[in-house]
């Protein structure tokens, strides 16, 4: 089903990259993969070039013997729409439709089947991921964790027959993240699609039937999953979510159609020419209102690439300050060239590990000139200071404390946005050396080169 045959990633700019060297890897169909490894060594782009998005700087990708990007523009984007299913690592669903539109969209986008079909799908499989209640919230009255099923439900709309998804659960607390990484496994083994999942959780990578670790843009491991037993959601059985039947689809209604009938029903004689109005009335705006939508749609993609790739956000480095604070330094990078992005108000706060839960510490930015809106040209450094004064801190790494670093932004390619905004939430996990720690104490436990750093970073988790 796919094959990666000496795939290479090269970014250009001024500090030349290479985010994946040389990476070989065949996954047959309805099998699974998972990729592990630290943050910066080349999951994403790996993924990227899987799925269409990012062009690889050397070797083949293979879909079905079809080496994608050896097409056009045109039928690689038809290759996607058909073939592949993408789950991202942010929330990526449009605030002002319900979660059935948001379903629904990319088979309404693609157009292949009727609406009442794609709603009925979309419905179909919203009951699939447990949200057979919530079919008509909108994004902003549901949880993290549903969000996140609505999103795997419109992977699916489409029947892609390869699933990928980046660190689809980064920013969810680790109950829900657990259920909804199992939920992608189940669905991949009652539906039969083939997936590749980026995950920093071990024991769901070890439900897949391979796990690859990468560093530095290479393998370093490769082992196969346990592929454990299926869990009881996917024993039921799933009755072929992907045919619905034409009697289901028809019993479906479209919201605008609704109403019309019961009126043709009352007033039959004289009614009839006034219901036809009607009727085109209600035609015309559910046209217009579809075009609206997948207008709507396309923008989001394209701002949802954008954010992806046209946003490089990380921590530069963490320094001891004064007192009992640290300087923490991340860096924003503009990857796209001449065109600035606006960046609103990150948010980034810390939080240390104490027991298995995390308690926030001060943190506040260093930066003068608060402005709300970040101009994004080049690298951006962003400064702040944080006190994690937290005496009975859990340590994982002996002595150092475990520190979680969240930064919320909102991107835009204008300074002022109106719907062409996208949501990012970033995790950054560090081991931090406690102010006054005893260096040689450390040592007698850890090897490190020299000195023991201030912060060691970690793979997200
Ligand atoms: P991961 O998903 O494992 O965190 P990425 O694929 O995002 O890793 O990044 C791999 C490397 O490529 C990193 O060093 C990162 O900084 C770099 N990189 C990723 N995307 C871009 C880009 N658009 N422009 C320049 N460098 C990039
Ligand atoms: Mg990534």
């Amino acid at each position: 089903m796919l094959a990666l045959q000496s795939v290479g990633k090269n970014y250009m700019g001024e500090q030349p990259v290479t985010a994946v060297k040389d990476f070989s890897l065949e996954l047959e169909e309805g099998k699974s993969l998972a990729i592990i490894g630290r943050s910066g060594s080349g999951k994403s782009t790996l993924l990227g070039m899987i799925g269409g998005i990012s062009r690889p700087t050397s070797g083949h990708v293979l879909i079905d013997g079809v080496d994608q990007w050896q097409l056009d523009d045109t039928r690689r984007a038809d290759l996607r729409n058909q073939k592949i299913g993408f789950v991202f690592q942010f929330a990526s669903l449009l605030p002002s439709l319900r979660a059935v539109d948001n379903v629904a969209l990319p088979c309404l986008i693609s157009g292949k089947i009727s609406a009442s079909e794609a709603y009925a799908r979309a419905r179909a499989l919203l009951d699939r991921v447990g949200l057979s209640h919530r079919h008509d919230s909108f994004p902003g009255q549901l949880s993290g964790g549903e969000q996140r099923r609505v999103a795997i439900a419109r992977a699916l709309v489409n029947s892609p027959r390869l699933l990928l998804a980046d660190e689809p659960t980064a920013d969810l607390d680790e109950t829900t993240e657990s259920e909804i990484l199992n939920l992608l496994i189940d669905i991949h083994r009652a539906l039969n699609v083939t997936l590749v999942v980026v995950t920093h959780n071990p024991e769901i990578a070890a439900r897949a039937d391979q796990i690859i670790e990468m560093r530095g843009g290479e393998t370093v491991s490769k082992k196969a999953g346990s592929s454990a037993q299926i869990t009881g959601d996917a024993i039921e059985s799933v009755n072929n979510l992907y045919e619905v039947s034409s009697e289901k689809a028809a019993n479906e209604k479209v919201r605008l159609g609704e109403g019309v009938e019961a009126f043709v029903g009352r007033f039959v004689m004289w009614i009839v020419p006034i219901c036809v109005i009607a009727w085109c009335i209600n035609w015309a705006v559910a046209d217009y209102e579809r075009t609206e939508i997948q207008a709507k749609a396309q923008r989001k993609m394209a701002l949802e690439e954008l954010a992806m790739q046209g946003l490089r956000a990380d921590l530069k480095s963490v320094e001891f300050g004064e007192g009992k604070s640290y300087v923490v330094t991340l860096y924003l990078r503009n990857t796209k060239g001449d065109e600035p992005l606006y960046v609103m108000s990150p948010l980034v706060r810390g939080f240390v590990q104490v027991g298995t839960s995390w308690l926030e510490v001060p943190m506040k930015s260093l930066e003068t000139g608060n402005s709300q809106v970040l101009k994004v040209t080049g690298t951006k450094l962003l400064r702040y200071e944080m006190v994690p004064d937290v005496p009975d801190f859990t340590q994982l790494l002996p002595y150092y404390m475990h520190v979680r670093l969240t930064n919320d932004m909102l991107i835009s390619p204008r300074s002022q946005p109106k719907d062409d905004l996208v949501e990012r939430n970033d995790s950054y996990y560090v081991y931090l050396k406690p102010h006054g720690a005893d260096d040689k104490a450390i040592l007698s436990k850890m090897k490190f080169p020299g000195k023991p750093p201030v912060w060691i970073p970690m793979p997200p988790h």
